[in-house]
């Protein structure tokens, strides 16, 4: 089965053996060590020196988390969106009673810098920005190194949904002055689902000090203090999971950080170019198409779900549709993680082979 949806992502066999391991006590010392060890590597491939926590909970749980421990209500917020994740991450503020400026580009474009820049002289009083780095609805990639120039020119926060991006497409958090970044363990991570991995700058935990939005369970302050005095959780944490990224973030040490990311550079062209090869257009302005997915457009007279279908019972071949107004317009693969260019080769023969049975 090739399961080739932007996340959850297939794990490597080592990292499935790992979770088969026992559980061990949460508050032990077995347990504190493989924190430990998790968290400084973690902070690696963020290339941070900031705080790093692993919170039990989804993607969305770490955007939650980014929001509510760095805002009060009333706080006036620029939400940059270029798909359904940026909608959401302004949702998430909005509904914790952010007052939320969104600034939207057209789905399958990137985020234009100008744009922001203004966006921000016109109104000072923005306290944060939130942007997504990869959209993984659109397959595109924004320029983030350029956004937080321009966020770092006027001094807000810097919010970043980095959930499909960090530990597959280059995210130096320090050098690009981030103060939350946010990942999933089911993305470029080879881990299943269960944790959310955040950065969290000095700015942002000055920030923290403030921030008046209701939160318990997402409270980076009890998070820090038990990592660093106990190497611990706050609550019960997902152990197996754990077990897992432990073993998919040694294996991303040995393969070396930037080998990670020209292994997805490399595969994400394979994807792009027989997609091409086969008279489909993507659907992401080519000069950000993202490397870990690929939004493609279901041409006239094809059958989206029947694709689908096909490539799924014929060929054992998992691809995503499109989301909310995308429903039926595109499909997504996904390459990212534990991903090699044969596996895309083979998605794209099974691809030529289900076009015909998907028309009409
Ligand atoms: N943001 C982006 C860019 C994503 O790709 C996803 C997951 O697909 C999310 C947020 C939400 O993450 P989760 O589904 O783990 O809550």
């Amino acid at each position: 089965m090739q399961l080739r949806v932007p996340g959850p992502t297939p794990c490597p066999e080592e990292v499935l053996n790992a979770m088969t391991r026992q559980m061990v006590n949460h508050r032990g010392k077995e347990f504190g060590e493989l924190l430990e060890r998790a968290t400084e590597q973690l902070k690696r491939v963020f290339q941070t020196k900031n705080d790093m926590l692993i919170l039990t909970g989804s993607g969305t749980g770490g955007l939650e988390a980014a929001v509510v421990n760095t805002l009060s209500p009333g706080d006036r917020v620029l939400a940059v969106s270029i798909g359904a994740f940026g909608d959401r991450f302004g949702d998430i503020a909005a509904a914790f009673g952010a007052q939320v400026t969104r600034l939207g580009f057209e789905w399958g474009t990137a985020a234009d810098p100008e744009a922001l820049r203004r966006a921000l002289k016109a109104d000072p009083s923005i306290s944060a920005v939130l942007v997504t780095h990869n959209e993984t609805s659109t397959g595109v990639t924004n320029d983030l190194a350029s956004i937080a120039a321009v966020v770092r020119e006027s001094g807000p926060l810097l919010l970043v949904d980095g959930v499909s991006s960090v530990g597959s497409i280059n995210l130096p958090v320090d050098e690009w002055g981030c103060d939350v970044v946010a990942t999933g363990s089911q993305k470029g991570w080879m881990a299943p689902p269960g944790l959310a991995m955040v950065s969290v700058s000095q700015k942002a935990w000055a920030a923290f000090d403030k921030a008046k939005m209701p939160r318990f369970y997402w409270d980076f302050g009890k998070a820090r203090r038990f990592l660093n005095e106990k190497k611990q959780n706050p609550w019960t944490p997902a152990v197996s999971v754990l077990y897992g990224l432990a073993v998919g973030l040694d294996m991303m040490e040995k393969e070396t950080l930037q080998g990670v990311f020209a292994r997805h550079a490399g595969v994400s062209q394979v994807a792009r170019d027989g997609v091409k090869s086969l008279g489909l257009s993507l659907f992401a302005d080519e000069a950000h198409a993202s490397n870990t997915v690929t939004a493609v457009k279901i041409p006239e007279g094809v059958n989206g779900k029947k694709l689908l279908q096909v490539l799924r019972e014929e060929h054992g071949v998992v691809l995503a549709g499109g989301q909310q107004k995308l429903d039926g317009k595109i499909f997504r693969i996904g390459h990212l993680g534990w991903v090699e260019e044969e596996d895309m080769r083979e998605v794209l023969r099974a691809l030529e082979a289900a076009l015909p049975r998907a028309r009409g």
